[in-house]
């Protein structure tokens, strides 16, 4: 068995406008890296469809789906200053959602070692929609959120984590998991940055308690800072014990990117999906989705996304050609 990767060209279809960081050179970028290295060829590609309202109804309102969906169909507009529906939007997002969604079922009936989901508009920040003024940050439905739901609903899957390493904190996600024992939400995040969510002292409410964990982390950390927190994130993984490990894999945390402050390597990427790995062949057979979040150089996206492909499919890049 192979990593299956989830990529669709529609994916490039939705629009932010001109000077946007977050723009379909983003997918092209990691596409044209992942041929170039040979590894296209070595990972598997499964079709499929949109997610449908009922899959998007386990994180969000019917008031934020209409308004998205209405949003498209008035020919666009914006949900806030920064994040944009285009006429398509609805469609390519949702596409996406359905992507992840795939990628869970494959993963769980063991029809892909693993899974990376190549999908934009990202979606960690959208929240389930009942404090319509959240901050959105470039996304419009959850999809981790929802592919952590669905693997639940249909999937067999009783607790998933969701490890979310993107620059920015995923406030959308902890919000939707905030009182949900059944869900581990942990991220690590540059702290100040949007959008300003994810101080230690959130960490879950009533059943949830202890199930949302934090690690605000200072501009300028290095791939030993991450190294260092990510052990704990292990020792917290092993005591969930998920059936299913979800990654919000973001990589504007790279030294190159005009959004985060940090000093993450490709090859810092690397060492964090190795270890995220051995946890899901510890405690899940080892049932690993990585989604897409941010990532905003190109060239760092692409090598970085090249890097954790490589890992998941268990190749050394160095033997690919
Ligand atoms: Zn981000």
């Amino acid at each position: 068995m192979n990593t299956a990767f989830f990529h669709s060209p529609r994916f490039l279809e939705h629009e932010n406008g001109p000077n946007h960081p977050e723009r379909p050179q983003r997918l092209e970028a990691i596409v044209k890296a992942v041929k170039e290295v040979g590894l296209w060829d070595a990972l598997d590609h499964p079709e499929f469809e949109a997610a449908a309202d009922i899959d998007l109804w386990t994180c969000h309102t019917q008031a934020h789906i209409e308004r998205v969906k209405q949003l498209a169909q008035d020919g666009g507009g914006y949900l806030d200053g920064d994040t944009h529906v285009s006429p398509v939007s609805f469609e390519v997002a949702t596409l996406g959602v359905g992507a992840a969604i795939a990628a869970v079922g494959a993963v769980m009936k063991g029809e892909a070692k693993n899974a990376f989901v190549a999908a934009r508009p990202p979606g960690h920040h959208a929240e389930s929609g009942r404090e319509p003024n959240s901050p959105w940050g470039f996304c419009l439905f959850n999809t981790v959120a929802i592919a952590a739901r669905v693997a639940q609903r249909d999937f067999g899957a009783q607790r998933v984590a969701i490890l979310d390493f993107d620059v920015h904190h995923g406030n959308g996600t902890q919000e939707i998991f905030y009182s949900d024992p059944s869900v581990l939400f942990v991220s690590l995040h540059q702290s100040p940055l949007f959008p300003h969510t994810g101080t230690v002292g959130q960490r879950g409410a009533g059943e949830g308690i202890d199930k949302t964990i934090n690690f605000p982390l200072p501009p300028g950390s290095s791939g030993a800072v991450y190294h260092r927190v990510w052990g704990q994130v292990g020792a917290r993984v092993r005591d969930f014990k998920p059936d299913l490990i979800l990654l919000s894999a973001g990589y504007d945390a790279h030294e190159a990117d005009p959004l985060g402050g940090m000093k993450l390597t490709a090859d810092d990427y690397g060492a964090l999906i190795y270890d995220a790995k051995l946890w899901a062949e510890e405690n899940c057979g080892g049932k690993l989705v990585a989604i897409l979040e941010g990532g905003y150089n190109l060239d760092a996206l692409a090598s970085s996304v090249v890097m954790t492909l490589g890992v998941m499919n268990g190749q050394f890049l160095d033997e690919l050609h």
